[in-house]
C-alpha cells in the first residue's frame, strides 16, 4: 500500500524556462498515457532558481506532478549567505526536498551531523525530506553492501520521531552516473536493510509505510526489475530524468 514514487532529480540543469517547458510536456506526455497518480506519483527536483516558475506552472493548471529542492539549510533564516531555508521551499509548496545527496557529502563535505539537522529542519517546516544514503565501492568492498547505508540512515534519523514523514534513497556511489546500476537483488538487499533500520528506530508503522528508493543508472530498461522488487518502491532518476521519453517511459515502467 506504498504509492510508488519516480523522482528526478535534475541537479545542475535546465535554467527556469527550460524547466517550465520540461515540465510542460511532461504534463502532456503523462496526461497521453492516462496516468494516474494515485497509482504511481512523480517528482521533479529542479535548481532552486526554477522553482518559483515550476510552481507557478503545477499549481495554475493542477499537474500531477511534485516538485523539490534538491538540497535545504539546517537553519531557518539568518546570516548563512548561499543557504535556502525549509521555510522558503514551503512557502513555494514544495512537497519533498533531498537531503544528503551522495554529491552533496562528496563534493560539499556534508556531514553525518548537518545531513541529521537538515532532516529535521525539513520535518520542522513540513517538508518530506527524501534522505539519501549510499557506499563507495571501497565502502562495498570493506564493510559489505547495507552498513554504510544503513549507519547513514541511522545518523539522518537522530532528530525524527516516530510519526514523521520521510522517503529514503538508496543510491550506490559507484552506480550513480556510470551506466552501471546495481542489480534488483543488490537493491533489494539493501532496501530490506534499511527498512529493517527503520522499524529498529521508528518502529513497525513508520518502517511499514516509509518507501525507500533505488537511484543509480535507472533506465526505461531496467526499472521494472527495481520495482518487481518488495522493499524498492520508486527509484531516483538523474540523467534519464532529464530526457523526456526515458522519463516518461520510467514512469510507465508496469504497462
Ligand atoms: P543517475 O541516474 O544519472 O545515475 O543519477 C542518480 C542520482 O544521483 C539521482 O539522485
Amino acid at each position: 500500500n506504498r504509492v510508488p514514487l519516480i523522482a528526478g532529480n535534475w541537479k545542475m540543469n535546465l535554467d527556469h524556462l527550460q524547466a517550465i517547458a520540461f515540465v510542460q510536456k511532461l504534463a502532456w506526455s503523462l496526461a497521453d498515457a492516462k496516468h494516474d497518480p494515485a497509482s504511481v506519483e512523480v517528482a521533479v527536483f529542479p535548481p532552486f532558481t526554477d522553482l518559483r516558475s515550476v510552481q507557478t506552472l503545477v499549481s495554475a493548471d493542477k499537474l500531477p506532478i511534485a516538485f523539490g529542492g534538491q538540497d535545504v539549510s539546517e537553519h531557518d533564516s539568518g546570516a548563512y549567505t548561499g543557504e535556502i531555508s525549509g521555510a522558503f521551499l514551503k512557502a513555494l509548496e514544495c512537497s519533498y526536498v533531498l537531503i544528503g545527496h551522495s554529491e552533496r557529502r562528496t563534493l560539499h563535505a556534508e556531514s553525518d551531523e548537518q545531513v541529521a539537522g537538515k532532516v529535521a529542519a525539513a520535518i520542522k517546516h513540513n517538508v518530506v525530506p527524501i534522505i539519501c544514503v549510499g557506499e563507495t565501492s571501497d565502502d562495498l568492498e570493506k564493510h559489505g553492501p547495507s552498513a554504510v547505508p544503513v549507519a547513514q540512515l541511522k545518523a539522518a534519523l537522530a532528530g525524527v520521531s516516530a510519526t514523521a514523514d520521510i522517503v529514503v534513497a538508496y543510491e550506490p556511489v559507484w552506480a550513480i552516473g556510470s551506466g552501471q546500476a546495481a542489480t534488483p537483488e543488490q537493491a533489494e538487499q539493501v532496501a530490506a536493510a534499511l527498512r529493517a533500520e527503520l522499524r529498529e528506530t521508528l518502529g513497525e508503522d513508520v518502517a511499514a509505510k516509509t518507501r525507500i528508493l533505488y537511484g543509480g543508472s535507472v533506465k526505461a530498461a531496467n526499472i521494472a526489475g527495481f520495482m518487481r522488487e518488495p522493499n524498492v518502491d520508486g527509484a531516483l532518476v538523474g540523467g534519464a530524468s532529464l530526457d523526456l521519453n526515458e522519463f516518461s517511459s520510467i514512469v510507465r515502467y508496469q504497462k
